[in-house]
């Protein structure tokens, strides 16, 4: 039901000029999703789940076509396991984003590891399985942080393209943000901000007017790929 925001410009526009009569067909019998992606791109949103946000942010993700990576809060995870259900089950992918959000260079190595290790259990306690993906908060590693998250089987995932919608951006920037991402590259939203939920049907339209979609993030690469 969502086939006509994945279709090209160009695409319908050669519909409608040959087979005007038979468009509604021939919209409802196209293979939309497949043809429509030339490239892939990491939309990741952190610092979840909640209660107040998260709920919202799926129905707007998925009544508009895109999958996402949520980066979790341990602490939340443990606080709203439903939710973190409530993202797998509706098509996202689930990241350690520590347990508590502190600034990673500032902890000891025995620290670092207790964040990581916690996250990795609160999430697959909620049932969001064993993530592969970490990001740190703030964007802050070192060799000591990278590290730790190897252990773990997680591979460190920063960002292209920074939405600043944790620094107020508004909508249209936000917007404007990830329509300078190009394949394989990974845009950094948050969970809360008003302006991010907003912005998703943008999102989705900008996305699909340069031909690409929503995918998810190689934990071999840290680049987006196709689901
Ligand atoms: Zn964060």
């Amino acid at each position: 039901m969502r086939a006509a925001h994945h279709l090209l410009p160009t695409a319908l526009a050669v519909a409608v000029t040959a087979v005007a009569g038979t468009l509604t067909a021939a919209v409802g019998a196209a293979p939309a999703h497949a043809a429509a992606c030339s490239g892939y791109v990491g939309l990741t949103f952190d610092d979840g789940p909640s209660g107040d946000h998260t709920p919202a942010l799926l129905n707007a993700l998925q009544q508009n076509g895109l999958r996402a990576t949520m980066f979790n809060e341990g602490q939340f995870a443990a606080a709203y396991p439903a939710q973190v259900r409530a993202e797998v089950n509706a098509g996202m992918w689930i990241g350690n984003h520590s347990y508590t959000h502190p600034h990673p260079t500032q902890l000891s190595q025995a620290q670092i590891d207790a964040e990581i290790a916690r996250t990795q259990q609160a999430i697959a306690a909620a049932g969001g399985g064993t993530p592969q993906l970490f990001r740190p908060p703030y964007g802050e590693t070192n060799a000591t942080v990278q590290a730790v998250a190897a252990k773990y089987g997680l591979k460190q995932i920063i960002w292209d393209v920074d939405s600043q919608d944790w620094n107020g951006a508004s909508t249209d920037a936000i917007v404007q943000a990830v329509s300078r991402l190009t394949a394989g590259q990974i845009v950094l939203m948050h969970e809360w901000p008003a302006n991010t939920l907003a912005a998703v049907p943008r999102i989705a339209r900008t996305l699909a007017g340069k031909g690409l979609c929503a995918g998810r993030i190689s934990p071999q690469t840290g680049r987006a790929v196709a689901p």
